[in-house]
């Protein structure tokens, strides 16, 4: 009997969840806090892994390995936490600790590359060999799976999808450059276009039902676009025609079987995804008649992170 479990690590809770043979059997989530300190939240962890495997009626001593989608910077290596911000973590030798509160051998990476890992392997991309994960959320975030196996980079540094520039002297990034492909294409970036056109707009059907621009969200153009409005449907194509920009790029350079959409952004389906794949079609090198290219909506939502980092253990074992 050998059980894995994936935990992904977030900064308001970690996730576990505990797999057999390829099967996800069971979760269970646990609170997490900065103020808990490094000793503390490594405790939390393994505490987490024993409490989910007990529950269940799993004995911890058939947990073969733990695998950790961690944010921040990872040498997964060594599996450290080379920097995460909000934690203010520098340096932190995260699967260390919880492998010697576990005596178990624990495996971490960045939780985006563990979601690219999980959506490939069970969710979306699972008839695919390669293919690269796109989140929508505040930022772009992402990661590559070649041939079965997550791409990380040197020192797990590589795959920043949401940092390649698609606008020369474009708007400003936390990253230092200008026009990345997030200030663009993330959810935050279509509330922005969204209200940029609301303000010139006033008659456009964005409005119904609010009283300020600051009411305005990711949903708004995309549910007044459905109405038939002209102004959100024009927000609504240069925003997909903004993030087909980006995604062209990874296809032109990797050229994956698939690219999977994931975050918020993601959950409009077929009024994103279609569209999206019509444009990124015109704007890649070869074309998806000659060579296929599908372009999907990511299944696994936040449970991904969770089916990586186990799936993550799993091919570092
Ligand atoms: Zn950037």
């Amino acid at each position: 009997m050998s059980y894995i479990i994936g935990i992904d690590f977030g900064g308001m809770s970690a996730k576990a969840g505990i797999f057999k043979d390829g099967q996800f059997l069971a979760k269970k989530t646990a609170p997490t806090s900065m103020t808990d300190g490094v000793e503390r939240t490594a405790k939390i962890m393994a505490e987490l892994a024993k409490d989910l495997a007990e529950e269940n009626a799993i004995s911890f001593d058939d947990v073969v390995c733990i695998g950790i989608g961690s944010p921040g910077v990872i040498d997964s290596a060594v599996g450290e936490v080379v920097f995460w911000g909000n934690y203010d973590w520098h340096h932190v030798p995260l699967g260390p600790l919880v492998s010697s509160l576990t005596n178990k051998p624990v495996f971490v990476t960045n939780d985006a590359n563990a979601a690219a890992l999980g959506e490939a392997k069970y969710g979306s991309g699972k008839q695919f060999a390669s293919s690269v994960l796109i989140t929508l959320g505040t930022g772009v975030g992402g990661g590559v799976v070649i041939d079965g196996k997550l791409f990380e980079g040197f020192r797990s540094a590589g795959t920043e999808i949401g940092h390649s520039v698609i606008v020369k002297n474009g708007i400003p990034c936390g990253c230092g450059r200008k026009g990345c492909f997030e200030q663009y294409a993330s959810a935050r970036a279509l509330v922005r276009q969204t209200r940029e056109k609301m303000s010139l707009c006033p008659d456009s059907a964005m409005w119904e039902g609010l009283n300020s621009l600051e009411e305005a969200g990711g949903k708004t153009a995309f549910a007044a676009a459905a109405k038939g409005d002209r102004a959100a449907q024009e927000v609504v194509d240069g925003y997909i025609d903004y993030l087909a920009e980006g995604i062209a790029d990874i296809v032109n350079i990797l050229r994956p079987e698939a690219i999977l959409v994931g975050g918020g952004v993601s959950n409009e389906g077929k009024r994103l995804i279609e569209p999206l794949k019509e444009a990124v079609d015109r704007k890649i090198f070869v074309s998806s008649d000659i060579v296929p290219l599908a372009v999907k909506k990511a299944e696994l939502g936040n449970d991904a992170g969770m089916y990586g980092a186990a799936e993550y253990a799993i091919s570092r074992l």
